[in-house]
């Protein structure tokens, strides 16, 4: 069915594609492009000769049947020189255009992969630069590199690099926010490897469109400056060489001036609108619904790296995370977290959006980008400080022993690598091994999570899968080594309530049995706004808001012995066998606080009805509660069993929990 589902997508993408180029746009382009080519490519061998016989009884002739477009001021055939100077015309826009695309990728990828400050010179020198004319630009270039076709040809690809730079930023950015980068660095991935392999697959579609377009305006640069007489010299001659000749004798036979100029407009006319036909092919291919538009989750992984015994898998102490904000004030979405995680223990956070329970995940991944900083008295993992080990070491030690699973399948892998390829070059990395034994190895994590025909799926790309098929593999990835540690972020969010079940299983069972081949059991922290799923699939259950731990419970007392009252209000909204299917929904009233809107106190005070002046004054810390029970709150509610008593008034909105 799934064989069915890509055939007739790949059947769809190609008739979109046809669909463009049947344009009156698309046949254009092609027809002018492929017209220009055949004279770059032809007419010097046919009409060469031609156009460098002298005859001296014929010059500076109008049109002739002998020369249809005249001749020049040595009496060579005017056409015969237009069409072959067709060739050296192309030859140097194409190699300028080349110069200015890979100078200008250099540029805009090298701020992502030298040290922050040297990054920050290459961008403002690039911003300075983009501010310049790119005519302006090329003639300073062309002073320097002296007068000629080459000296042209590097002030033309040199003056279109900033636009080129800007460009790739911008578009690695955006690249660069996708949950497979971020898998990609979690499993260890240096920069430059990250880059190449990560981020310029992924950006490279656009950059050639534009490089299309660009090539037809370099080719107008170029007769601008061979007219100028600081381009190509003689005896060789382009385009903007036969203009400026024949602007010389425009009052004796206008059409040597006028034929090419008329070939500059149709050659770079065929150049613009071939970019513009790529441009839609592009667009065409990325509307159909496999390209980076679907589900999933991402993972790294490989050998265990110690921590046995007692000591938690995971001991996170007052964890804030912040970023600047207006007006130069930080704000700190998560503030002050404390948790552990024990070894092969299942933590499930829970909490409404943006109550900083995603945040705290990437934070103790080491996700967290500059600016936003991360703190923490203690944040260890296996043992290892990750706020102050050395920054190879950490890599490592993230590389093998955690796998993330996020929300988004399909932005979790990349989508121009093949699955198995993704997960091989975990192995390949960590453990060393060989390209054909880590495919093996890739092969066989992906048949212990029951992805059917492992072989076959291994060499097809991410969006050959469907979403919960997405999802094991992103588990996979996690199993090629032996993780110690699985944080899934909202691993079940865009999955049908069969799939879900399904993965929510198989993460139980990579908990309870490791990778499956005897190694140690991982730990779970599963992330997820909704309490049920957590209630069903951890032991212990941390309730999130405004960026703090408020109730830290065993998932067993959650219905009976939950004491806070958002906690309470989580659970209230959530309908039960019981509850009145005629009666509206429960929900929570009001909505969380932004991060920059947090104030002092208790930042649930103006939801919950029990709030006072202690409340609004002063911020309570989780104080225990009972055995493996904090909650922090200054009027814990008493342990009843669940029930309508939350202490929120529930109200008849959508979304609530
Ligand atoms: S009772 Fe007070 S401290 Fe407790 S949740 Fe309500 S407002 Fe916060």
């Amino acid at each position: 069915m799934q064989n069915a589902t890509n055939g007739r997508t790949g059947r769809n993408g190609r008739a979109k594609v046809l669909a463009v180029l049947r344009t009156p746009v698309g046949g254009c382009s092609v027809a002018l492009l492929a017209l220009v080519i055949a004279l770059a490519l032809f007419a010097p061998a046919l009409w060469g000769d031609q156009a460098s016989a002298v005859d001296v009884d014929a010059i500076q002739q109008g049109p002739t049947a002998a020369h249809l477009l005249g001749t020049d001021s040595l009496g060579r055939d005017v056409l015969a020189r237009v069409l072959v100077a067709t060739r050296l015309s192309i030859e140097l826009a194409v190699t300028a255009t080349l110069i200015g695309v890979a100078a200008g990728t250099v540029l805009g990828s090298a701020p992502s992969v030298l040290p922050r400050w040297a990054g920050r010179i290459v961008t403002s020198a690039v911003n300075i630069a983009v501010a310049f004319p790119g005519l302006l630009l090329a003639l300073f270039f062309a002073m320097i590199f002296g007068i000629g076709a080459e000296g042209a040809v590097l002030a033309i690809g040199l003056a279109m690099a900033p636009a080129f730079a800007r460009l790739t930023q911008t578009l690695s950015a955006a690249v660069a926010g996708q949950d497979f980068v971020a898998a990609a660095r979690v499993a260890g991935a240096g920069r430059v490897r990250l880059l190449v392999r990560h981020v310029l697959p992924n950006i490279g579609e656009p950059l050639v469109v534009n490089a299309t377009i660009s090539a037809g305006m370099a080719l107008l640069a170029f007769a601008g400056l061979s007219f100028l007489g600081i381009g190509v010299q003689a005896p060789a001659y382009d385009w903007g060489r036969l203009l400026g000749e024949g602007l010389n004798q425009i009052y004796v036979n206008p059409t040597a001036a006028l034929a090419p100029g008329v070939a500059v407009m149709v050659a770079g006319l065929a150049f613009n609108l071939f970019g513009e036909t790529v441009a839609g092919v592009v667009g065409a291919r990325a509307s159909r619904p496999s390209q980076l538009k679907d589900s999933a989750t991402a993972a790294a992984a490989a050998p265990a790296a110690g921590g046995g015994g007692d000591r938690p898998v995971l001991l996170v102490d007052d964890l804030r995370i912040a970023f600047p904000g207006p007006a130069g004030r930080p704000v700190t979405p998560v503030r002050g977290v404390s948790f552990t995680v024990g070894a092969g223990e299942s933590v499930g956070v829970v909490g409404e959006s943006g109550s900083g329970k995603s945040l705290t995940a990437l934070g103790v991944s080491r996700l967290i980008e500059a600016p936003g900083t991360v703190t923490a008295a203690r944040l260890e993992f296996l043992g290892t400080p990750l706020l102050r080990a050395p920054e190879p070491e950490v890599r490592g030690l993230l590389g093998t022993s955690l796998a993330l699973v996020f929300q988004d399948p399909m932005a979790s892998f990349n989508p121009t690598q093949r699955i198995g390829r993704q997960l091989a070059e975990v192995s390949e990395q960590h453990q060393g091994l060989s390209r054909g034994r880590a495919l093996d190895r890739a092969v066989e994590r992906l048949r212990e999570v029951r992805v059917p025909a492992a072989e076959r799926r291994a060499r097809q790309y991410p969006h050959e899968f469907s979403g919960g098929m997405r999802q094991r593999a992103m588990i996979a990835m996690g199993l090629m080594g032996e993780p110690r540690l699985v944080i899934a972020d909202e691993p079940t969010t865009a999955l049908d309530v069969t799939v879900q079940r399904q993965v929510l299983r198989l993460l139980a069972q990579v908990r309870e049995s490791g990778d499956g081949s005897g190694s140690a059991p991982a730990a779970l922290l599963l992330i997820s706004h909704d309490i049920t799923v957590v209630a069903q699939s951890c032991r212990r259950v941390l309730v999130m808001y405004a960026g703090r731990i408020v109730e830290d419970l065993p998932t067993a007392d959650l219905h009976t012995a939950a004491r806070h009252p958002y906690t309470r209000a989580l659970l209230a909204a959530v309908p039960a066998l019981d509850t009145d299917r005629d009666a509206p929904l429960a929900v929570i009233p009001g909505r969380p606080p932004e991060p920059g809107e947090v104030t002092a106190g208790c930042a649930f005070a103006s939801r919950c009805s029990l709030a006072d002046e202690r409340c609004r004054a002063d911020e309570p810390d989780p104080v225990n509660v009972g055995a493996e029970h904090r909650v922090a709150c200054w009027h814990p509610q008493d342990s009843t069993p669940r029930s309508r008593t939350s202490s929120v008034d529930t109200t008849t909105a959508g979304g609530g929990a």
